[in-house]
């Protein structure tokens, strides 16, 4: 879907929105005196999905483009250390799981044989396929990359720490896209055996005993990876539920599946204490369900990650950061600072590729003086879980808490041929929508491949779609693409796979 155009707002003139900073004057005495090494019309500081989209988009509008990035291949968090990597490691412990669940239908392939180092090797190179057609795509369209920490000088300029010295990069508009980092608890120690996403993925080792604090998406993806390559797992998490603030109903038959394959799962818990002793951590826990000391070979912290607005110098360019490290934008991305744009984990929550590279073209656009705004109706969610939870628009919690008079139609995967043909049959599809319109107003999803389609639901949701265009759609049978019909369906009480009794 087209950005709309916002009325009558040239580059400079938008209303901010309620999060957004006060508009203040670049101090452009202090840029006069800077002259630098590069100079160029748009600079922008990282290089993840929402900063090399933002750059690519800036370059295919006529604009010459700097991009710095600290690490030597382009690509961010997600590409390097994050997305990418966890889901090739996923792909291979759903090919465990599927084979060991095989056994139960007649074919048995018997225990793995897992070569860590091969696993290794495959992972990096799926990531060196990505990274290296980034910088052809760089080339191509002849941004500048310099390699380097970046951080402000002033409003129209950033010093580059490059491995060939510092170096200063001049520019007439800047977008910011440097990211987060993974939250550390204090007072952990520091040892190799406590490790966060990033050494997690490095796969240096498969702890016998592993205990993952924090039961959000990273933490529950790296367990599916670990629990297949042979650790035995204990989840904690702090909130009354896995993945908190997704509903309920959703992380019900993922919450059974974890509990039937880990050594537990705590909720309401803490880590209160780790002690590193020679052969193991020593982890003491705080909370309702917390269990006595125990031992673990191997600790991942996933509890969540900081941007990193406080790393850039951005008060010497007059940035506004706020208590979190967030930079406040309005809908145009833009900071308080007028020429300069802030986008992806930096602007504010949730934290995501796709949020990143949408806003990234947004800031790249705005630039070149197109009249668009971020409208996008939703950002989806997915956790890359066995089975996969994903969803999109209006969660049954907020519907609540907000007193929207909605209607829901849940549909069992049990009722679909083509779940229980895989093995996915306690999965389910639930559709919100408004009352009167009809229209859909949120989708929610557990089971396999819920995170291919929940993307149906979004675009239903920004075409203003109802229950009867859904439930007129012809899909493809037998698919789990049905489950989002067949729910539609019952909301429009047409559906013959169900029998449900007349009120
Ligand atoms: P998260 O916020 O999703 O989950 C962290 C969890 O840790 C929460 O459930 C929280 O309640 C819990 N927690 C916090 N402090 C704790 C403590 N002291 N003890 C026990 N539990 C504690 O964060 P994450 O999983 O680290 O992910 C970081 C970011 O990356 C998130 O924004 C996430 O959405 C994003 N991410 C997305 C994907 C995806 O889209 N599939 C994958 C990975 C990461």
């Amino acid at each position: 879907m087209e950005l709309s155009a916002v009325a009558e707002s040239s580059s400079e003139s938008v209303v901010a929105s309620s999060q957004s900073a006060q508009t203040i004057q670049p101090d452009t005495q202090s840029t006069a005196k800077i002259s630098g090494d590069m100079h160029a019309e748009v600079v922008v500081l990282g290089a993840g999905p929402g900063g090399y989209t933002a750059a690519f988009r800036s370059a295919d509008l006529g604009k010459k483009v700097i991009l710095i990035e600290r690490y030597s291949s382009l690509g961010g968090v997600c590409l390097n250390v994050g997305c990418i990597p966890s889901k090739a490691l996923l792909h291979v412990a759903k090919v465990i799981a599927e084979a060991k669940a095989a056994s139960k239908h007649g074919i048995d392939f018997g225990k793995p044989n897992i070569d860590l180092d091969q696993l290794r090797t495959w992972k990096e190179s799926v990531i060196n396929k990505l990274t290296k057609g980034l910088s052809v795509l760089a080339k191509q369209r002849k941004v500048q990359v310099v390699q380097g920490i970046g951080r402000f000088l002033n409003p129209h300029a950033l010093e580059v720490a490059t491995p060939d010295g510092k170096k200063i990069v001049t520019f007439d508009h800047c977008i910011i896209a440097a990211g987060s980092t993974a939250t550390r608890i204090p007072g952990f120690p520091d040892d190799p055996r406590l490790m966060d996403s990033t050494d997690a993925l490095a796969l240096t080792a498969i702890p016998k005993r592993m205990l993952i604090v924090g039961g959000g998406i990273i933490g529950l993806e790296m367990a599916s990876v670990y629990h297949a390559l042979g650790s035995q797992i204990t989840i904690v998490e702090l909130m009354d539920q896995l993945i908190p603030g997704t509903d309920v109903d959703l992380i019900k038959p993922l919450h059974k599946q974890l509990v039937s394959r880990y050594e537990a799962i705590y909720l309401q818990t803490k880590v209160s204490k780790i002690t590193t002793e020679k052969k193991t951590l020593k982890v003491t826990f705080e909370g309702a369900q917390a269990p006595a000391e125990q031992n673990y070979d191997g600790v991942l912290v996933a509890v969540g990650r900081r941007p990193n607005g406080k790393m850039i110098n951005a008060e010497l360019a007059n940035i506004q950061v706020n208590e979190r490290g967030f930079i406040p934008v309005d809908s145009q991305m833009r900071t308080n600072v007028p020429h300069i744009y802030a986008i992806g984990d930096i602007a504010g929550e949730p934290m995501l590729a796709h949020k990143g590279t949408y806003e990234g073209k947004l800031a790249a656009e705005v630039i070149a003086g197109h009249k668009v705004a971020f409208d996008a109706s939703t950002i989806p969610s997915v956790a890359y879980t066995d089975p996969e939870v994903a969803w999109m628009g209006l969660t049954e919690t907020e519907a609540k808490k907000q007193g929207i008079d909605y209607e829901k139609a849940v549909f069992p995967w049990a009722a679909s041929g083509r779940a229980i043909a895989m093995g996915s049959e306690d999965g389910l599809t639930k559709l919100l929508f408004d009352k009167t319109s009809r229209r859909i107003l949120g989708a929610g999803m557990v089971g396999a491949h819920a995170g291919d389609l929940i993307a149906e639901a979004v675009l239903a949701l920004e075409m203003h779609a109802d229950m009867q265009d859904l439930s007129l759609t012809i899909h493809p049978h037998p698919t789990l693409s049905e489950t989002l019909f067949f729910a539609a369906e019952m909301a429009e009480g047409t559906i013959t796979d169900l029998y449900i009794p007349k009120k």
